[in-house]
């Protein structure tokens, strides 16, 4: 059995099963809670690796559930929600969570997700660490030096900026509000439509094999560890 454990909060049985089978499938170690207290409970006392949060919970604002976790608690959340809750999903992320998926999902991509957030706990950065490796990709803090396959990456101070913060967040999805505030600074109008130029010509200048920026469309960008 995978040591790897998984809390599963969830109130809709059906999908409950259909995650746990998945999860057993796939030898990980899992604990049940169908509601935001009981989830909070289980996390503070067994301190699950982690955790499946289905957003629309009976005696618990899904949201409420993350803050409450994050107050003491880093463990990796992805957060289950409906198509129609678009917005719950994006406060769901500002508020501190990973990742998301949207209902219905398939298996596979429930576990692609999982090993995503699992890649994200192995590799721990070092506060101190000053070279940022993933793939082809290279980052030296301490010069401000891109490198991709040892080549030199010229990028503006802006585009270094948000692959900065991009690679300090791998493996979890920022949302355009949360990049935008801290790049450019809160108070500045939402410009969605500059960032989404600013990252175009980041891609295009790191141009990596594989694409290590995800977009997310509506929501932000997530620098996958490869
Ligand atoms: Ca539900």
């Amino acid at each position: 059995m995978n040591p790897f454990k998984i809390l599963v909060v969830e109130d809709d049985r059906s999908v409950s099963n259909l995650i746990t089978t998945t999860l057993k499938l796939n030898q990980y170690s899992y604990l049940r809670a169908s509601g935001g207290q009981e989830a909070v409970s289980i996390c503070a006392s067994a301190k699950p690796d982690l955790i499946l949060l289905d957003l629309g919970l009976p005696d618990m604002d899904g949201i409420s559930v993350i803050e409450t976790i994050r107050s003491w608690s880093q463990v990796p959340i992805i957060v289950i929600s409906a198509r129609s809750e678009e917005t719950d999903k994006i406060s769901a992320l500002d508020s501190g969570a990973d990742d998301y998926l949207t209902k219905p999902f398939s298996v596979d991509e429930l576990m692609a997700r999982i090993r995503v957030s699992q890649r994200r706990i192995q590799y721990q950065p070092a506060s101190e660490e000053t070279v940022f490796i993933n793939g082809e990709l290279s980052i030296d803090f301490a010069s401000a030096e891109v490198k991709v396959r040892d080549n030199v990456v010229h990028l503006t101070p802006i585009e270094y900026k948000l692959l900065c913060l991009l690679a300090r967040n791998t493996g979890k999805v920022l949302t355009h509000t949360y990049i935008i505030s801290n790049i450019w600074g809160t108070g500045i109008d939402n410009d969605i439509v500059s960032l989404r130029v600013y990252m175009t010509s980041l891609r295009k200048k790191l141009n990596t094999e594989n694409d290590l920026i995800r977009t997310h469309i509506g929501i932000g960008y997530q620098m996958i560890r490869i």
